[in-house]
């Protein structure tokens, strides 16, 4: 990464705030919506958001 994040643990290369991986830009990111991300990061957002939309409508089902 070419960035420093106060809420970045390099020891356990992953967010302390969120306890997940490090995707800059995710939902509970403090530089969401601050940041211009790479292709590749934003390829792992709309992703994430797909998993995370799945995961909604299934609790939906339930
Ligand atoms: S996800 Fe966001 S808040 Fe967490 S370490 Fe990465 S850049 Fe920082």
């Amino acid at each position: 990464m070419t960035f420093s994040c106060p809420h970045y643990d390099y020891n356990a290369e992953g967010c302390r705030k969120l306890k997940v991986e490090c995707i800059p830009g995710r939902v509970g990111c403090v530089l969401r919506g601050k940041i211009k991300v790479s292709e590749d990061i934003e390829k792992r957002l709309r992703e994430l958001e797909k998993t995370n939309t799945r995961r909604k409508k299934r609790q939906e089902v339930l």
